[in-house]
Protein backbone atom coordinates (compact mmCIF):
# COMPACT_ATOMS: atom_id res chain seq x y z
CA UNK A 1 0.00 0.00 0.00
CA UNK A 2 1.51 3.59 -0.97
CA UNK A 3 2.33 5.57 1.58
CA UNK A 4 1.81 9.61 2.42
CA UNK A 5 2.67 11.87 5.51
CA UNK A 6 0.98 15.04 5.25
CA UNK A 7 2.81 17.79 7.56
CA UNK A 8 -0.09 20.44 8.50
CA UNK A 9 -3.97 19.35 9.69
CA UNK A 10 -5.50 22.87 8.29
CA UNK A 11 -7.65 23.25 5.47
CA UNK A 12 -5.19 21.98 3.05
CA UNK A 13 -3.61 19.23 5.08
CA UNK A 14 -6.84 17.57 6.14
CA UNK A 15 -8.71 17.95 2.67
CA UNK A 16 -5.32 16.04 0.83
CA UNK A 17 -5.16 13.46 3.53
CA UNK A 18 -8.75 12.75 3.11
CA UNK A 19 -8.13 12.58 -0.48
CA UNK A 20 -5.37 10.24 -0.31
CA UNK A 21 -6.84 7.84 2.27
CA UNK A 22 -9.93 7.49 -0.18
CA UNK A 23 -7.97 6.82 -2.80
CA UNK A 24 -6.41 3.67 -0.73
CA UNK A 25 -2.99 5.35 0.30
CA UNK A 26 -2.32 5.19 4.11
CA UNK A 27 -1.88 8.23 5.93
CA UNK A 28 -0.20 9.59 8.55
CA UNK A 29 -1.19 13.27 9.51
CA UNK A 30 0.98 15.33 11.81
CA UNK A 31 -0.41 18.69 13.31
CA UNK A 32 2.00 20.50 16.07
CA UNK A 33 -0.57 21.51 18.13
CA UNK A 34 -2.59 19.52 20.59
CA UNK A 35 -5.54 19.61 18.84
CA UNK A 36 -7.08 20.24 15.24
CA UNK A 37 -9.12 23.25 15.86
CA UNK A 38 -10.62 25.78 13.10
CA UNK A 39 -10.89 29.57 14.17
CA UNK A 40 -14.64 30.44 15.43
CA UNK A 41 -14.82 32.58 11.64
CA UNK A 42 -16.25 31.60 8.13
CA UNK A 43 -14.39 31.62 4.83
CA UNK A 44 -15.81 32.43 1.59
CA UNK A 45 -15.76 29.51 -1.25
CA UNK A 46 -15.66 30.67 -4.57
CA UNK A 47 -16.85 28.56 -7.46
CA UNK A 48 -13.21 27.00 -8.02
CA UNK A 49 -13.13 25.88 -4.46
CA UNK A 50 -16.20 24.52 -4.50
CA UNK A 51 -15.78 22.83 -7.67
CA UNK A 52 -12.54 21.27 -5.99
CA UNK A 53 -14.36 20.36 -2.96
CA UNK A 54 -17.25 18.33 -5.15
CA UNK A 55 -13.95 17.01 -7.09
CA UNK A 56 -12.53 15.41 -3.39
CA UNK A 57 -15.83 13.83 -2.76
CA UNK A 58 -16.86 16.13 -0.53
CA UNK A 59 -20.09 18.25 -2.01
CA UNK A 60 -22.49 16.59 -0.58
CA UNK A 61 -21.53 17.53 2.74
CA UNK A 62 -20.65 21.10 1.80
CA UNK A 63 -24.03 21.82 0.40
CA UNK A 64 -25.58 20.90 3.78
CA UNK A 65 -23.13 23.86 5.49
CA UNK A 66 -22.82 26.38 3.05
CA UNK A 67 -24.26 30.13 2.55
CA UNK A 68 -24.71 31.22 -1.30
CA UNK A 69 -23.25 34.87 -1.21
CA UNK A 70 -25.16 37.04 -3.56
CA UNK A 71 -22.70 40.18 -5.05
CA UNK A 72 -23.80 43.24 -2.42
CA UNK A 73 -21.83 45.71 -4.71
CA UNK A 74 -19.14 47.80 -2.97
CA UNK A 75 -19.73 51.22 -1.41
CA UNK A 76 -17.38 53.98 -0.10
CA UNK A 77 -17.72 55.01 3.60
CA UNK A 78 -20.10 57.73 2.65
CA UNK A 79 -22.29 55.35 1.48
CA UNK A 80 -21.80 56.60 -2.84
CA UNK A 81 -21.73 53.40 -4.77
CA UNK A 82 -18.49 52.19 -6.38
CA UNK A 83 -19.54 49.06 -7.65
CA UNK A 84 -23.42 48.29 -7.77
CA UNK A 85 -24.40 45.09 -6.72
CA UNK A 86 -25.57 42.79 -9.42
CA UNK A 87 -27.50 39.67 -9.92
CA UNK A 88 -24.64 37.23 -9.86
CA UNK A 89 -25.54 33.65 -12.07
CA UNK A 90 -25.55 30.41 -9.71
CA UNK A 91 -22.29 29.21 -11.39
CA UNK A 92 -20.55 32.35 -10.32
CA UNK A 93 -22.02 32.98 -6.74
CA UNK A 94 -18.92 31.83 -3.78
CA UNK A 95 -20.47 30.30 -0.62
CA UNK A 96 -19.87 31.33 2.93
CA UNK A 97 -19.22 28.29 5.69
CA UNK A 98 -18.14 28.64 9.27
CA UNK A 99 -14.80 27.33 9.41
CA UNK A 100 -16.12 24.75 11.69
CA UNK A 101 -18.01 23.28 9.93
CA UNK A 102 -16.02 23.01 6.78
CA UNK A 103 -13.23 21.52 9.61
CA UNK A 104 -16.28 18.72 10.85
CA UNK A 105 -16.53 17.99 7.08
CA UNK A 106 -12.74 17.49 6.23
CA UNK A 107 -12.79 15.72 9.90
CA UNK A 108 -15.18 13.65 9.12
CA UNK A 109 -13.71 12.83 5.37
CA UNK A 110 -10.80 11.31 6.83
CA UNK A 111 -11.77 7.77 7.46
CA UNK A 112 -9.56 5.19 9.21
CA UNK A 113 -6.70 4.85 6.85
CA UNK A 114 -5.38 8.45 8.40
CA UNK A 115 -3.63 8.18 11.47
CA UNK A 116 -3.55 11.77 13.05
CA UNK A 117 -0.82 12.54 15.77
CA UNK A 118 -1.04 15.67 17.61
CA UNK A 119 1.49 17.59 19.03
CA UNK A 120 4.01 16.37 16.51
CA UNK A 121 5.72 19.53 15.27
CA UNK A 122 7.77 18.52 12.16
CA UNK A 123 11.94 20.03 12.74
CA UNK A 124 14.37 18.36 9.61
CA UNK A 125 12.83 17.10 6.32
CA UNK A 126 15.01 14.64 4.21
CA UNK A 127 14.32 14.89 0.31
CA UNK A 128 16.90 13.72 -1.64
CA UNK A 129 17.34 11.84 -4.82
CA UNK A 130 17.47 7.57 -4.15
CA UNK A 131 15.61 8.60 -0.56
CA UNK A 132 12.71 7.95 0.24
CA UNK A 133 10.83 11.13 1.75
CA UNK A 134 11.21 11.45 5.50
CA UNK A 135 10.26 14.53 7.92
CA UNK A 136 11.44 14.44 11.61
CA UNK A 137 9.90 15.72 15.08
CA UNK A 138 12.63 15.47 17.80
CA UNK A 139 13.11 11.77 17.93
CA UNK A 140 10.25 11.01 15.78
CA UNK A 141 10.86 10.00 12.19
CA UNK A 142 8.07 9.29 9.57
CA UNK A 143 8.88 7.91 6.40
CA UNK A 144 6.46 7.68 3.43
CA UNK A 145 6.62 7.55 -0.61
CA UNK A 146 4.92 10.61 -0.79
CA UNK A 147 5.49 14.31 1.41
CA UNK A 148 2.70 16.36 1.42
CA UNK A 149 3.66 20.21 2.98
CA UNK A 150 0.74 21.94 4.78
CA UNK A 151 1.65 23.21 7.60
CA UNK A 152 0.65 26.96 6.42
CA UNK A 153 2.52 29.99 5.97
CA UNK A 154 5.40 29.57 7.92
CA UNK A 155 6.15 26.17 6.71
CA UNK A 156 9.28 24.02 8.16
CA UNK A 157 9.49 21.80 5.03
CA UNK A 158 9.50 24.59 2.50
CA UNK A 159 11.90 26.42 4.05
CA UNK A 160 14.00 23.45 3.12
CA UNK A 161 12.82 22.85 -0.24
CA UNK A 162 12.59 26.14 -1.47
CA UNK A 163 14.36 28.18 1.25
CA UNK A 164 14.22 30.48 -1.85
CA UNK A 165 10.34 32.18 -0.66
CA UNK A 166 10.05 34.65 2.30
CA UNK A 167 7.26 35.67 4.04
CA UNK A 168 6.96 39.13 4.26
CA UNK A 169 3.71 41.25 5.72
CA UNK A 170 1.34 42.48 3.50
CA UNK A 171 1.32 46.07 5.13
CA UNK A 172 -2.16 45.09 6.72
CA UNK A 173 -3.73 42.99 9.72
CA UNK A 174 -7.10 41.91 9.63
CA UNK A 175 -10.54 40.95 12.06
CA UNK A 176 -12.87 38.39 11.57
CA UNK A 177 -16.16 37.23 13.91
CA UNK A 178 -19.35 35.93 13.87
CA UNK A 179 -21.76 37.30 15.59
CA UNK A 180 -24.58 34.98 16.31
CA UNK A 181 -27.75 35.72 15.41
CA UNK A 182 -29.25 36.52 18.61
CA UNK A 183 -27.19 39.32 18.85
CA UNK A 184 -28.24 41.09 16.17
CA UNK A 185 -31.25 41.96 16.49
CA UNK A 186 -31.74 45.07 14.51
CA UNK A 187 -30.26 43.59 11.38
CA UNK A 188 -32.61 43.12 8.36
CA UNK A 189 -33.99 39.34 8.36
CA UNK A 190 -35.83 39.88 4.75
CA UNK A 191 -32.67 39.47 2.51
CA UNK A 192 -29.07 38.77 3.03
CA UNK A 193 -26.33 41.10 4.57
CA UNK A 194 -23.55 40.99 1.67
CA UNK A 195 -21.13 43.54 0.83
CA UNK A 196 -18.31 45.75 0.97
CA UNK A 197 -17.20 49.21 2.14
CA UNK A 198 -13.97 50.55 1.00
CA UNK A 199 -12.24 53.75 2.47
CA UNK A 200 -8.89 54.83 2.39
CA UNK A 201 -6.60 51.37 3.57
CA UNK A 202 -9.74 50.04 5.60
CA UNK A 203 -11.94 47.30 4.39
CA UNK A 204 -15.41 45.93 5.78
CA UNK A 205 -16.88 42.77 4.67
CA UNK A 206 -20.20 41.45 5.73
CA UNK A 207 -21.74 37.75 4.53
CA UNK A 208 -25.28 36.00 6.08
CA UNK A 209 -24.26 32.37 7.83
CA UNK A 210 -27.63 30.54 7.38
CA UNK A 211 -30.63 32.48 7.94
CA UNK A 212 -32.11 33.80 11.14
CA UNK A 213 -34.27 31.31 12.86
CA UNK A 214 -33.61 28.24 10.16
CA UNK A 215 -32.90 24.95 11.72
CA UNK A 216 -30.68 24.28 8.89
CA UNK A 217 -27.87 21.87 8.85
CA UNK A 218 -25.50 24.46 10.79
CA UNK A 219 -25.85 25.14 14.23
CA UNK A 220 -23.04 28.00 13.60
CA UNK A 221 -25.40 30.77 12.29
CA UNK A 222 -25.37 34.37 12.28
CA UNK A 223 -23.12 37.10 10.59
CA UNK A 224 -19.48 36.61 9.38
CA UNK A 225 -17.55 39.96 9.23
CA UNK A 226 -13.98 40.89 8.00
CA UNK A 227 -12.20 43.88 8.77
CA UNK A 228 -9.29 44.94 7.31
CA UNK A 229 -6.89 48.11 7.98
CA UNK A 230 -3.22 48.78 6.64
CA UNK A 231 -0.90 48.76 9.40
CA UNK A 232 1.09 46.33 12.12
CA UNK A 233 -1.79 44.48 13.87
CA UNK A 234 -2.64 45.53 17.38
CA UNK A 235 -0.52 44.86 20.84
CA UNK A 236 -3.77 45.37 22.85
CA UNK A 237 -6.61 43.50 24.26
CA UNK A 238 -9.11 42.65 22.46
CA UNK A 239 -11.62 45.42 24.44
CA UNK A 240 -8.61 47.74 23.14
CA UNK A 241 -9.22 46.53 19.35
CA UNK A 242 -12.69 46.33 19.33
CA UNK A 243 -12.79 49.58 20.38
CA UNK A 244 -10.29 51.06 17.92
CA UNK A 245 -12.25 49.37 15.59
CA UNK A 246 -15.53 51.21 16.45
CA UNK A 247 -13.46 54.45 16.20
CA UNK A 248 -11.73 53.65 12.64
CA UNK A 249 -15.06 52.82 10.90
CA UNK A 250 -17.46 55.04 13.16
CA UNK A 251 -19.93 56.82 10.46
CA UNK A 252 -19.56 53.69 7.67
CA UNK A 253 -22.93 52.44 6.18
CA UNK A 254 -25.06 50.30 7.31
CA UNK A 255 -24.50 47.19 8.91
CA UNK A 256 -20.63 48.34 9.84
CA UNK A 257 -21.18 49.97 13.33
CA UNK A 258 -24.33 47.57 14.53
CA UNK A 259 -22.01 44.95 13.45
CA UNK A 260 -19.12 46.28 15.78
CA UNK A 261 -22.10 46.98 18.26
CA UNK A 262 -22.96 43.36 18.39
CA UNK A 263 -19.72 42.01 18.57
CA UNK A 264 -18.45 40.44 21.80
CA UNK A 265 -14.48 40.88 22.18
CA UNK A 266 -13.79 37.19 23.01
CA UNK A 267 -15.29 36.81 19.32
CA UNK A 268 -12.45 38.89 17.85
CA UNK A 269 -9.97 37.09 15.62
CA UNK A 270 -6.50 39.26 15.14
CA UNK A 271 -4.27 38.42 12.52
CA UNK A 272 -1.39 40.10 10.39
CA UNK A 273 -1.80 39.52 6.99
CA UNK A 274 1.47 38.25 5.37
CA UNK A 275 2.42 36.35 2.08
CA UNK A 276 4.94 34.51 0.35
CA UNK A 277 6.78 36.97 -1.58
CA UNK A 278 8.80 35.68 -4.06
CA UNK A 279 6.71 32.54 -4.27
CA UNK A 280 8.50 29.15 -4.38
CA UNK A 281 10.44 28.43 -7.24
CA UNK A 282 8.82 24.79 -7.71
CA UNK A 283 5.95 23.21 -5.76
CA UNK A 284 7.03 19.38 -6.78
CA UNK A 285 10.23 18.07 -5.30
CA UNK A 286 10.16 14.14 -7.48
CA UNK A 287 12.72 12.41 -4.67
CA UNK A 288 13.84 8.70 -5.60
CA UNK A 289 10.83 6.64 -6.24
CA UNK A 290 8.48 8.99 -4.48
CA UNK A 291 8.93 12.75 -3.91
CA UNK A 292 7.51 15.83 -1.74
CA UNK A 293 5.05 18.80 -2.92
CA UNK A 294 3.85 21.79 -1.27
CA UNK A 295 -0.20 23.22 -0.38
CA UNK A 296 -2.05 25.42 0.11
CA UNK A 297 -0.44 28.21 2.10
CA UNK A 298 2.56 26.61 2.34
CA UNK A 299 2.82 26.94 -1.19
CA UNK A 300 1.38 30.26 -1.57
CA UNK A 301 0.25 32.21 0.91
CA UNK A 302 -1.69 35.38 -0.24
CA UNK A 303 -3.23 38.17 1.13
CA UNK A 304 -7.18 37.47 1.83
CA UNK A 305 -8.33 40.53 -0.93
CA UNK A 306 -10.19 37.93 -3.25
CA UNK A 307 -10.77 35.30 -0.60
CA UNK A 308 -8.40 32.49 -2.79
CA UNK A 309 -6.36 30.80 0.04
CA UNK A 310 -8.14 28.26 1.14
CA UNK A 311 -10.08 27.56 -2.23
CA UNK A 312 -6.64 27.25 -3.44
CA UNK A 313 -5.68 24.57 -1.05
CA UNK A 314 -8.58 22.59 -2.30
CA UNK A 315 -7.39 23.03 -5.92
CA UNK A 316 -4.47 21.92 -4.80
CA UNK A 317 -5.73 18.54 -3.38
CA UNK A 318 -7.84 17.63 -5.81
CA UNK A 319 -5.62 17.94 -8.51
CA UNK A 320 -2.80 16.19 -6.52
CA UNK A 321 -5.76 13.37 -5.80
CA UNK A 322 -6.43 13.35 -9.33
CA UNK A 323 -2.90 12.79 -10.66
CA UNK A 324 -2.00 10.43 -8.39
CA UNK A 325 -5.01 8.34 -9.66
CA UNK A 326 -3.47 8.57 -13.10
CA UNK A 327 0.25 8.71 -12.92
CA UNK A 328 3.40 6.91 -11.36
CA UNK A 329 4.38 8.78 -8.01
CA UNK A 330 7.53 11.14 -9.45
CA UNK A 331 5.45 11.58 -12.75
CA UNK A 332 2.67 13.04 -11.13
CA UNK A 333 4.64 15.36 -8.39
CA UNK A 334 6.43 16.53 -12.00
CA UNK A 335 2.16 17.31 -13.08
CA UNK A 336 1.33 18.86 -10.12
CA UNK A 337 4.35 21.34 -10.28
CA UNK A 338 3.50 22.27 -14.11
CA UNK A 339 -0.05 22.61 -12.90
CA UNK A 340 0.50 24.49 -10.03
CA UNK A 341 3.03 26.99 -10.02
CA UNK A 342 1.34 28.73 -13.12
CA UNK A 343 -2.08 28.52 -11.64
CA UNK A 344 -1.43 30.26 -8.12
CA UNK A 345 1.07 32.62 -9.52
CA UNK A 346 -1.69 33.97 -11.84
CA UNK A 347 -4.18 34.28 -8.67
CA UNK A 348 -1.25 35.20 -6.42
CA UNK A 349 -0.78 38.33 -9.48
CA UNK A 350 -4.57 39.30 -9.19
CA UNK A 351 -4.83 39.47 -5.92
CA UNK A 352 -1.36 41.68 -5.67
CA UNK A 353 -3.47 44.10 -7.93
CA UNK A 354 -5.98 44.64 -5.29
CA UNK A 355 -3.76 44.77 -2.75
CA UNK A 356 -2.64 47.90 -4.71
CA UNK A 357 -6.23 49.26 -5.18
CA UNK A 358 -7.29 48.52 -1.78
CA UNK A 359 -4.12 50.01 0.43
CA UNK A 360 -4.04 53.38 -1.88
CA UNK A 361 -3.82 56.18 0.70
CA UNK A 362 -3.30 59.61 0.49
CA UNK A 363 -6.02 62.63 -0.94
CA UNK A 364 -4.41 61.36 -4.93
CA UNK A 365 -4.04 58.11 -4.39
CA UNK A 366 -7.62 57.94 -2.91
CA UNK A 367 -8.87 59.87 -5.96
CA UNK A 368 -7.27 57.65 -8.64
CA UNK A 369 -7.95 54.73 -6.21
CA UNK A 370 -11.79 55.32 -6.91
CA UNK A 371 -11.00 55.89 -10.38
CA UNK A 372 -9.39 52.52 -10.41
CA UNK A 373 -12.43 50.86 -8.65
CA UNK A 374 -15.22 52.51 -11.04
CA UNK A 375 -13.61 51.47 -13.86
CA UNK A 376 -10.70 48.66 -13.41
CA UNK A 377 -11.34 47.02 -10.12
CA UNK A 378 -14.96 45.61 -12.23
CA UNK A 379 -12.85 44.45 -14.72
CA UNK A 380 -9.83 42.89 -11.91
CA UNK A 381 -12.96 41.16 -10.20
CA UNK A 382 -14.73 40.00 -12.94
CA UNK A 383 -11.39 38.49 -14.34
CA UNK A 384 -10.80 37.14 -11.13
CA UNK A 385 -14.29 35.76 -10.49
CA UNK A 386 -14.17 34.18 -14.36
CA UNK A 387 -10.64 32.71 -13.80
CA UNK A 388 -12.44 31.26 -10.17
CA UNK A 389 -15.34 30.07 -11.92
CA UNK A 390 -13.04 28.55 -15.22
CA UNK A 391 -10.86 25.99 -12.85
CA UNK A 392 -11.36 22.07 -13.37
CA UNK A 393 -9.24 19.51 -11.94
CA UNK A 394 -7.14 17.88 -14.43
CA UNK A 395 -9.67 15.09 -15.47
CA UNK A 396 -12.70 15.55 -15.15
C1 LIG B 1 -8.35 37.42 7.34
C2 LIG B 1 -8.32 36.24 6.41
C3 LIG B 1 -9.47 35.94 5.68
C4 LIG B 1 -9.44 34.88 4.77
N1 LIG B 1 -10.56 34.61 4.04
C5 LIG B 1 -10.53 33.65 3.10
C6 LIG B 1 -11.68 33.39 2.30
O1 LIG B 1 -12.73 34.01 2.48
N2 LIG B 1 -11.59 32.42 1.34
C7 LIG B 1 -10.45 31.69 1.14
O2 LIG B 1 -10.42 30.82 0.24
N3 LIG B 1 -9.35 31.91 1.90
C8 LIG B 1 -9.36 32.85 2.87
N4 LIG B 1 -8.27 33.07 3.65
C9 LIG B 1 -7.07 32.24 3.44
C10 LIG B 1 -7.22 30.87 4.13
O3 LIG B 1 -7.57 31.04 5.48
C11 LIG B 1 -5.90 30.12 4.06
O4 LIG B 1 -5.38 30.16 2.75
C12 LIG B 1 -6.09 28.64 4.44
O5 LIG B 1 -6.68 28.53 5.72
C13 LIG B 1 -4.73 27.94 4.42
O6 LIG B 1 -4.89 26.63 4.86
P1 LIG B 1 -3.59 25.71 5.03
O7 LIG B 1 -4.12 24.39 5.49
O8 LIG B 1 -2.75 25.76 3.82
O9 LIG B 1 -2.72 26.40 6.17
P2 LIG B 1 -3.05 26.61 7.72
O10 LIG B 1 -4.49 26.82 7.94
O11 LIG B 1 -2.10 27.65 8.21
O12 LIG B 1 -2.70 25.21 8.39
C14 LIG B 1 -1.37 24.81 8.62
C15 LIG B 1 -1.38 23.78 9.73
O13 LIG B 1 -0.05 23.25 9.87
C16 LIG B 1 0.28 23.21 11.24
N5 LIG B 1 1.75 23.29 11.33
C17 LIG B 1 2.52 24.38 11.10
N6 LIG B 1 3.82 24.08 11.23
C18 LIG B 1 3.87 22.77 11.57
C19 LIG B 1 4.94 21.87 11.83
N7 LIG B 1 6.23 22.28 11.80
N8 LIG B 1 4.66 20.58 12.13
C20 LIG B 1 3.35 20.14 12.17
N9 LIG B 1 2.30 20.96 11.92
C21 LIG B 1 2.55 22.25 11.62
C22 LIG B 1 -0.44 24.39 11.85
O14 LIG B 1 -0.60 24.23 13.25
C23 LIG B 1 -1.76 24.37 11.09
O15 LIG B 1 -2.71 23.53 11.71
C24 LIG B 1 -8.26 34.10 4.59
C25 LIG B 1 -7.12 34.40 5.33
C26 LIG B 1 -7.15 35.45 6.24
C27 LIG B 1 -5.90 35.77 7.03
Amino acid sequence: MRTAVVVGAGLGGLAAAGALARSGWRVTLLERADRVRPEPTAVVLWPNGVRALHALGLGAGLDAIATPLPDGGVRRPDGHWLVQARPTPAERMPVVVHREDLHDALIAGLGDRVELRTGVAVDTVRVGPGERPAVGAGRQLVEADLLVAADGTDSQVRRQLAPEAAVVSSGCAAWRAVIPWYRAPRLTTDRPVGGEVLGAGYRFVAASLGERGSSGASRRGGIYWVATAVGASRPEPPETQLALLKRWYAGWPAPVGELLDATDPADLVQQEVRELRPLPRAYGFPAGPGGAVLLGDAAHAMPPHLGQGACLAFEDAATLSSLLRESRLPDAVRAYDRLRRPRAATVVRQTRRMSAVLQARGRLALRARDAALGTISPRLLSTAATAAAQWRPPTS
